[in-house]
């Protein structure tokens, strides 16, 4: 079903001989693992996508701290770059796309972030909602990241399989294409659309609930 293709790629394009293409397994197989950097999707386009989110998925008008929240969280899994600073291996559980881009960290990290942004003594309905949102900004991420020919694959299931993933369909990327073509190819295809989708989510949810002003309640 997922397709995954056995495939040596760089995502960034910029792989030297001394440094190891990046083996995309396919299903039941594992490849090895080396280190290669990605330029995009970038932070703003994850968290244009995260926003969008939130905007179709509250309940009634959507608020601003829950839009926010959410585009924070879309952008959250790639605090896993840091790991390039200390020169981890994409073969580390802490290596690019690895454990923060997973579901299980998407399923703590929502849960935290409705503690920390959200807090209350009970887990309403409306709390449990929103960890949901949550939720769903941050597995966007990994999801965009696996739309792309320069992923190095997504560790959906880690810390339980390091086995990467990309989705069959993967219309971002050109692998041997300029940086610049890369960015304008994502505002195109991500930014731009999220931004409107989510504009016009706010707008819907606003004109349902019987307000005409086009503002995010606070
Ligand atoms: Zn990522």
């Amino acid at each position: 079903m997922w397709g995954i293709r056995l495939k040596a790629i760089c995502p960034s394009g910029d792989h030297t001989p001394n440094q190891p293409l990046v083996i995309i397994p396919q299903l039941g197989q594992r490849g090895p693992l080396g280190r290669c950097r990605s330029n995009v999707p970038t932070p703003i386009s994850h968290a244009a996508v995260g926003f969008a989110v939130a905007a179709w998925t509250q309940h009634g008008v959507a608020t601003r701290r829950v839009c926010i929240v959410a585009a924070a969280c879309a952008v959250l899994p790639d605090m896993d770059v840091i790991g390039w600073l200390l020169h981890v291996s994409n073969a580390s559980p802490f290596g690019h796309r690895a454990i923060t881009h997973s579901l299980a960290f998407a399923l703590v990290g929502a849960v935290v972030a409705t503690i920390v942004f959200f807090p209350g003594n009970q887990w309403t309905r409306g709390r449990a909602r929103i960890a949901l949102i949550l939720g769903l900004a941050l597995v966007s991420h990994a999801c965009l990241d696996a739309l792309s020919t320069y992923s190095v694959g997504v560790e959906f299931f880690a810390p339980f399989s390091q086995r990467r993933f990309r989705f069959p369909w993967t219309p971002l990327g050109v692998p041997n294409g300029s940086l610049v073509g890369q960015i304008v190819q994502e505002a195109v295809f991500v930014l731009l659309p999220a931004v409107l989708v989510g504009w016009l989510g706010i707008r819907t949810r606003r004109r349902d609930s019987g307000l005409t002003a086009p503002r995010v309640s606070p």
